[in-house]
């Protein structure tokens, strides 16, 4: 591997190490410090709004708060502009009169996509149920209505697309998972774990060495198949809600998440 290659690369690692880590909940801010950033799509991700646990005492929550919800007897409330009283959750929208609705603490992204909380989804209908969010939600499609309204459109739309591009990847979907519970996640904690960091810079030599497509698409073959590996780990501490071991194999599945993403760049 050339020098100067290498140098990008450690670069790379440190300008991304470097980055504040947090996932405590945050609310609307991609100004707050984001939960994880691998790359451009996980940075979008960054703003993984929590339902029910909001950060006291910032001017966003007094913002989120502050709105005109009102309520029913049927928990879910009403339209803010012709009364309609929601029939079912999340209700971002309204189909009498079409208006798009305040932002909801309450809902998560699962519910966004009619999905069960839980590391394992069946993605197969989430392009189509995306497509049809944004044409309700679409900012451009409210341009003739109020601020107030545009400025819903606005949230909802971006946090239609925060929601796609969380459950979509394991990865973000795992840590989402983990702050749903209220768990703070530190993937770059892996560092002190000698064999793994091996592991990795061999990989990551193999990556700049790798000559051609097909010797890259190989490594990636490998490479994936430790992130299927940690994804299961996830996905059974999970279930047994053994919180920290859950949180190991997130760690293990940002280094390969990486791995991949360079390899990916490199195709
Ligand atoms: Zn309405």
């Amino acid at each position: 591997m050339s020098n100067r290659k290498l140098l990008i690369s450690s670069l790379n690692l440190l300008r991304r190490r470097s980055r504040p880590i947090s996932t405590l909940p945050t609310n609307r801010t991609p100004k707050s410090d984001p939960p994880i950033i691998l790359d451009h799509s996980s940075r979008q991700s960054a703003h993984s709004r929590v339902p029910k646990k909001p950060i006291h005492g910032s001017k966003l929550d007094c913002a989120v708060f502050g709105r005109d919800f009102s309520s029913t007897s049927s928990g879910l409330g009403n339209c803010w502009s012709c009364g309609a009283i929601a029939a079912s959750k999340p209700f971002l929208f309204c189909d009498i009169c079409r208006s798009v609705q305040p932002f909801d603490q309450s809902v998560d992204y699962f519910q966004i996509f009619g999905l069960e909380r839980a590391f394992a989804i069946d993605d197969t209908g989430m392009e189509s149920k995306y497509k049809d969010w944004q044409k309700k939600l679409h900012p451009d499609l409210v341009h003739t209505k109020s601020e107030k309204e545009k400025e819903y459109a606005a949230e909802q739309s971006a946090r239609v697309i925060d929601a796609y591009r969380t459950l979509r990847s394991p990865l973000l979907r795992a840590i989402y998972l983990m702050q749903l519970e209220g768990a703070r996640v530190d993937e770059e904690q892996t560092v002190s774990d000698p064999e793994l960091l091996a592991e990795i810079m061999e990989i990551r030599e193999a990556v700049e060495e790798a000559a051609n497509p097909p010797a890259l698409q190989q490594i990636q073959f490998q490479v994936k198949g430790s992130l299927d590996h940690w994804s299961k780990s996830f996905e059974n501490a999970f279930k047994k809600r053994k919180f920290e071991e859950a949180i190991t194999s997130i760690q293990r599945m940002t280094y390969y998440s990486r791995i991949n993403e360079e390899i990916m760049r490199k195709l």
